[in-house]
């Protein structure tokens, strides 16, 4: 038996269609599977069919027959009419689109205890309907009943840590009483200090359970060293992981000289910063803070949307039911860089004297994630940046992220 978690805003979605602001026909490459490129070979002989079989192009990779839609020299999928509409769906129906087309933006994931129905974040609807849903009595995502959880079995013991840990990351995210930023920072500690377990082979179920047990208590504790400001990021440290977070952005999400982002003065500061001398990462930081301080009361208003959102980005991504091959750290940081790009972004358009409304959050979460937070881009950047992956060294830089 599964246990299976909805996302409860699908039931709401519909697609935009020609009113959606930045349709998922275009800029995406689009694969179509064998089996509807088959069903388009055997429709009636006539212009209809000729029409559906040139808006593809077939290339060979590797040996594989790969099969794309077309795009016209604007990198609109060929098939979307003059009214933002798929001309497919229009004159065949659902039943003769590929499957991405079909289920996009929906997602279904699953291991061998769970399945996960989710959507991705890079549909403006989907962004909006998860932000603003009101999860102060109801979840974000159905949870089991308890007989379900009962019922649980975990068949190995690498399902069994990634459900102990998903129930951990879920109970730590619902302690609302502490400010989202401490408790990003906790999840963060407590994987720094699994991994380390894990390098010194001490790593065992028992061992997981014992470091996570006391998660209340040390909750309170950082949020009271927070407050006390006892406890803060280095500065040096800070300035660098906000420098990458840009950068990452900028090669992804294309950040060019003319954006709105570009012109602000936080941009160019750390546009202009070649060198890694140390006072220049804390000068960095210093403008990190004062955007952020700027900002935070205008961002606050949006507590319970920003924690959906990080809520969907982790179920989405895999963290930590299905982390990526196997890594919790990658799977987390994988989540971290969209979210605190997102948040730069925001602080950025406050600095510009924008006020935050909550389409400004969606558009910049849906954009976000359409471009930084799509495809295979992030790991290919944890790749290239690897000390990303050393998550115990800038940990403490997630007390900013929020
Ligand atoms: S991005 Fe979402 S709302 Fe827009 S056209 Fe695609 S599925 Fe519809």
């Amino acid at each position: 038996m599964k246990i299976e978690y909805t996302l409860r805003v699908l039931d709401e979605f519909t697609c935009l269609g020609g009113d959606c602001p930045d349709n998922c026909c275009t800029d995406w490459e689009i694969p179509v599977n064998q089996e509807i490129y088959d069903k388009w070979k055997s429709l009636p002989e006539g212009e209809e069919k000729q029409r559906i079989l040139n808006s593809v192009a077939i290339t060979n990779q590797d040996g594989q027959q790969v099969i794309m839609l077309a795009q016209d020299p604007e990198n609109r999928c060929v098939n979307l009419n003059s009214d933002g509409l798929c001309s497919i769906y229009a004159h065949l129906g659902p039943d003769y689109l590929g499957t991405i087309c079909r289920e996009y933006p929906r997602v279904s994931r699953e291991t061998e205890t769970k399945r996960v129905n989710t959507a991705s974040l890079s549909c403006p609807e989907i962004a909006r309907l998860v932000i603003s849903a009101d999860t102060s009595r109801t979840p974000l995502f159905t949870t089991p009943s308890a007989a379900q959880a009962n019922a649980l079995y975990a068949p190995d013991e690498a399902s069994f840590i990634s459900d102990f840990l998903d129930t951990w990351m879920s109970g730590t995210l619902a302690q609302r009483k502490y400010p989202l930023n401490v408790r990003i920072y906790y999840l963060a500690d407590i994987l720094c200090r699994l991994a380390t377990l894990s390098a010194q082979g001490a790593f065992d179920p028992a061992a997981m359970r014992k470091i996570c047990k006391e998660y209340k208590q040390e909750l309170f504790s950082i949020n009271l060293a927070v407050k006390n400001r006892k406890f803060r990021p280095d500065p040096f440290v800070a300035g660098s992981f906000w420098k990458f977070i840009y950068q990452a952005g900028q090669r992804l999400f294309k950040l060019n000289e003319n954006s709105n982002e570009a012109r602000s003065g936080l941009i160019t500061t750390l546009a202009s910063l070649t060198d890694e001398l140390e006072n220049q990462y804390h000068k960095i930081y210093e403008e990190i803070c004062a955007h952020r301080q700027r900002a935070r009361p205008m961002i606050r208003d949006f507590d319970s949307g920003f924690e959906n959102y990080l809520t969907a980005l982790f179920k989405y991504n895999g963290f930590p039911w299905y982390p990526t091959e196997g890594n919790y750290v990658a799977t987390f940081v994988r989540c971290i860089i969209p979210f605190a790009l997102t948040q730069l972004i925001l602080w950025v358009k406050v600095g510009e004297g924008e006020r935050l409304i909550p389409q400004t959050i969606w558009d910049a979460i849906y954009k976000v994630e359409r471009t930084v937070g799509h495809g295979p881009g992030i790991y290919k950047e944890l790749g290239e940046n690897i000390t990303l992956l050393r998550l115990d060294k800038y940990c403490a830089c997630l007390l900013d992220i929020y």
